[in-house]
């Protein structure tokens, strides 16, 4: 990589390395909060942090930022580490802010000794209202000035389960007047009776974000601690607290900020992601509609394809949004070169080959990818009855019309040429079978000249005795707006699209996909990208539609 394709993070820690910080002391984490499952978003962050592991061959940790009960769960521990290895990533430890609780709350103990922190008996709303605005100076916290021994004596009490929630907390003694409203005496503490999936009930008080998460990158001896843009005003804090505690013959972790990763038609932020789930409009965190990284893989994506994404939207210091095309631009062109071709109908219609014997089967040969040497091949089996999808036929079409219609020729894809003679209607009109001729001479590969015959239009298509019926299910935006939780006057979940799921029962496949395994990629000739789902069993093939062919979008 050359120097000027490093984004501006990169740029930093290779400046650090220029102005002396030895590379061995080089150290990244990736700090989530096991309070959801991780979203396309996180990829832009663990691509980044992880990326800067290997370029530099510095650990990368996998942090569990755990300071908050209520929300936290071990299924949620469990999918984030699923998902990271998944995307093909290796963190060096795993570690949990949760691991630090006792060491926290000594260096508490330190800064209320050392007169810069103290308990507050206040409520919630007076804190609040006595911090004043960003352009008028705060009001002291008539507890401000509780002398050491008492602060000691309350934390203490409130470590020990004496004191009921929202009765007291936990401050840092800063300064009430600074411009910056996180350094108007941010809390470090509060009570919370909650039992914690990793120290159960040992705690019953538990530190805020600021006050726990530079201090765990200290521990960890982490040199660059990347977060994202909204964190910026956070940074003084950060500071504050490690000047508090830092031992100077300590590395002193660094913060850094960069924009998150927005996408089009979808909405990012894991409480809004629980909502979709709780309310039951997805199926689950999992959903192939949902923006998390399981709902992807899930979809049909590759790691490959999720890690390109993050190359090419880059790493930004504006908050901007990425088209989701972009996003399907990148997995069209990674199963373009790897999904293996087969053949499947979504509506079928029955097609006769009148002067094809009634009792053959013929076994063709299919290439399994033209994209990759010596991909191999599969048999298809061929016969007199077959299925083409009922859009690939009309009864009379201009000369532009490239597909089967009455009197012209189309070749069968690694078939026969075929010519449309006659149809078959209900009462209704509706077509109910197309006959045809086939010219006999003219099989793909046979090296006939009929078989090097040039017809404009090729077709796919099952054998219906062959065929297995699969069901498919097809995707569009979860939201029918490019930024669903961009209003003022209305909530995201009123621009769900009601159509974003279709699913159709009576798809028909070659037989090859009977032994496809779950998560399979496969391209439908002429229709998409499909992959088998989770919901699969053998006598029930169920496909997820990934992405079409082209880019549908800007049709
Ligand atoms: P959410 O609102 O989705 O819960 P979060 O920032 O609270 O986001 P965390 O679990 O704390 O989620 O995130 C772990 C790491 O991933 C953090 O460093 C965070 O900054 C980063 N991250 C989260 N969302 C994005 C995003 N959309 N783009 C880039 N990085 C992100
Ligand atoms: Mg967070
Ligand atoms: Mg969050």
């Amino acid at each position: 990589e050359g120097y000027n394709s490093l984004n501006f993070i990169e740029q930093i820690v290779a400046d650090d390395l220029k102005e002396g910080i030895s590379q061995k002391s080089l150290r990244f984490r990736f700090p989530p909060e096991p309070n959801g499952y991780l979203h396309i978003g996180h990829a832009a962050s663990i691509c980044l942090n992880f990326g800067l592991g290997e370029d530099n061959q510095a650990p990368v940790n996998l942090r569990f930022d755990d300071t908050n009960p209520i929300k936290e769960e071990q299924e949620f521990v469990d999918s984030i580490k699923n998902d990271i290895e998944w995307l093909g990533f290796k963190w060096a430890k795993e570690c949990y802010t949760s691991d630090y609780f006792q060491q926290l709350y000594d260096w508490a103990i330190q800064l209320i000794k050392d007169g810069k922190a103290y308990v507050d008996g206040q409520s919630a709303a007076l804190m609040a209202e006595q911090k004043g605005t960003p352009t008028t100076p705060g009001k002291a916290s008539p507890y401000r000035d509780t002398p050491v021994e008492e602060n000691l004596r309350l934390f203490e009490e409130m470590k020990d389960g004496k004191h009921a929630e929202g009765t007291y907390v936990l401050r840092a003694k800063i300064d009430m007047a600074s411009p910056n409203m996180l350094m108007r005496d941010p809390l470090m503490y509060r009570i919370l009776n909650k039992p914690h999936h990793r120290t159960g009930s040992e705690w019953c008080i538990y530190p805020m974000y600021d006050w726990a998460h530079g201090q765990s990158d200290y521990v960890e001896q982490v040199s660059h601690s990347i977060c994202t843009l909204e964190f910026k005003p956070h940074r003084e804090l950060y500071d504050w607290f490690l000047d508090q505690i830092i031992d100077p013959d300590k590395l002193r972790p660094k913060q850094r900020e960069f924009a998150r990763r927005n996408l089009s038609y979808t909405v990012m932020s894991k409480r809004k992601l629980l909502e979709l789930v709780q309310s039951k409009t997805v199926a689950g965190w999992d959903d192939p509609r949902m923006p998390t990284i399981s709902g992807l893989r899930r979809r049909g994506y590759t790691p490959e394809s999720i890690r390109k994404f993050s190359e090419v939207s880059g790493i930004t210091k504006r908050d901007s949004v990425t088209d989701v095309s972009l996003l399907e631009y990148c997995i069209r062109e990674d199963l373009n070169k790897n999904a293996t071709r087969v053949m499947g109908v979504l509506d079928p219609v029955k097609l006769i080959l009148g002067n094809y014997p009634a009792d053959k089967t013929e076994m063709l040969i299919a290439e399994n990818n033209p994209e990759i040497e010596n991909s191999g091949s599969h048999e298809v089996p061929f016969s007199k009855e077959l299925y083409i999808e009922r859009e690939d036929f009309k009864e009379e079409a201009n000369s532009k019309y490239f597909r089967l219609t009455l009197g012209k020729e189309v070749r069968l894809k690694n078939a026969y040429i075929i010519k449309g003679e006659s149809v078959e209607k209900d009462v209704n009109g509706r077509i109910t079978a197309i006959h045809c001729s086939v010219d006999l001479d003219s099989r793909s590969g046979s090296g006939t000249e009929a078989s090097m015959r040039k017809v404009k239009g090729t077709l796919h298509w099952v054998s219906i005795e062959h065929a297995v019926k699969a069901e498919i299910r097809e995707y569009d935006r979860l939201f029918l707006d490019e930024a669903p939780d961009s209003h003022e006057e209305k909530g995201f979940m009123e621009f769900i699209n009601p159509d974003s799921l279709n699913i159709v029962k009576e798809a028909y496949v070659e037989p090859f996909l009977q032994s496809a395994s779950i998560d399979d990629k496969f391209q439908f000739q002429r229709v998409g990208y499909f992959t088998l789902d989770k919901d699969s069993k053998a006598d029930h093939l169920v496909f997820n539609k990934t992405v079409g062919l082209k880019d549908s979008w800007a049709k």
